[in-house]
């Protein structure tokens, strides 16, 4: 990998400074995902009332619902030794037959008193404290805290397996600080992307930058990689907040010189799709190496791409109302 010898240069314009100044927050409101039962809304009036978080009993009776192995929930079937110590059922594939708490021989001993208790149970998806409100029967919620938009999300920084994850401002900082990744301001911008030798590169070249406009976070990626037997580079723009909101926004990408230039147009994925995800499925500008070596101009010997992009904000169309013309 020659990650050092690819050099980024940025060039903010004026414009871009002042498009940054123009940027409205207005913050976009939330769908509230998922129909919420009666009974959740009835628990949650509870809660609320009592000022408590979860009510005491449910909590206690969470505590006896956690694998004493492993601390996670446990999800039927339950297992128990002969003397009542209970266990996950991934935990148990991997204690070879032996109780942890007692080491007696495990068998088959299913806890059917706790799995009916568990069917009873609503509890608060686990990412409470990142501020999801909803409650679920005990069965929908682990269906539901995969998809949940509360949940963290994982850094964005590619190229090296970076395990930390986040809400959004912790991420944008981690990047900068610890990924030492370019911060610019702005809805337009105009990059170089310099390689000294292009002829050796391939899989492991890549940029990130992060730019800041609409009160949103993008990451903009470029990188070289091959396709099939053709040596390709790529660029693409994620944006740091969930699907939904990513489809308020559009970009574009300009690359060219010569008198020629290829376009891309598109919405930015979501960070919840990987990085590999977005680029093995070709959503961005792709340049084959010969174009990219004619754009570069000179001797073929260098990369130089000058690469001029913007971020605009989709017209909005309220949920409820009509466009006219348009509504049986
Ligand atoms: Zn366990
Ligand atoms: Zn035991
Ligand atoms: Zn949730
Ligand atoms: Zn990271």
């Amino acid at each position: 990998m020659d990650v050092d010898s690819v050099e980024c240069l940025s060039l903010p314009d004026a414009a871009s400074a002042a498009a940054a100044m123009d940027a409205d927050d207005v913050s976009l409101a939330r769908h509230a995902h998922g129909a919420l039962l009666a009974a959740a809304a009835a628990a949650r009036a509870a809660c609320s009332k009592g000022g408590a978080a979860v009510p005491a009993v449910a909590s206690g009776v969470h505590e006896l619902l956690e694998c004493p192995v492993c601390t996670n929930s446990m999800y039927p079937p339950i297992h128990q030794c002969p003397n009542g110590h209970t266990l996950c059922s991934t935990c148990k594939a991997r204690v070879h037959n032996r109780c942890p708490t007692c080491r007696q021989e495990l068998g088959d001993i299913r806890c059917l008193a706790l799995e009916k208790v568990a069917e009873s149970l609503e509890l608060p998806c686990k990412y409470f404290s990142l501020g999801c409100p909803e409650i679920f029967p005990y069965y929908s919620k682990i269906k539901h805290e995969a998809q949940c938009m509360f949940r963290p999300y994982n850094c964005p920084y590619a190229g090296s397996e970076c395990a930390v994850v986040g809400d959004i401002p912790y991420l944008v900082s981690h990047l900068r600080d610890d990924h030492k990744v370019d911060m610019h301001s702005g809805c337009t911008f105009n990059h170089r992307y310099v390689k000294s030798n292009p002829r050796e590169v391939e899989n492991a070249t890549w940029m990130l930058t992060v730019f800041h406009c609409f009160g949103q976070y993008f990451c903009l990626h470029f990188e070289a990689f091959q396709l099939g037997m053709a040596p390709v580079y790529m660029a693409f723009l994620r944006f740091m907040g969930d699907d939904n909101e990513a489809r308020n926004y559009s970009y574009s990408l300009e690359v060219g010189a010569n008198g020629r230039k290829m376009v891309w147009e598109g919405t930015p994925r979501s960070v919840r799709d990987s990085h590999r995800k977005v680029r093995d499925s070709h959503d961005g500008l792709i340049i084959q190496r010969n174009m990219a070596l004619f754009f570069s101009g000179g001797d073929r010997k260098e990369l130089k791409l000058r690469i001029t992009g913007r971020i605009w904000k989709e017209q909005q169309t309220p949920d409820g109302t009509c466009t006219p013309n348009l509504c049986s």
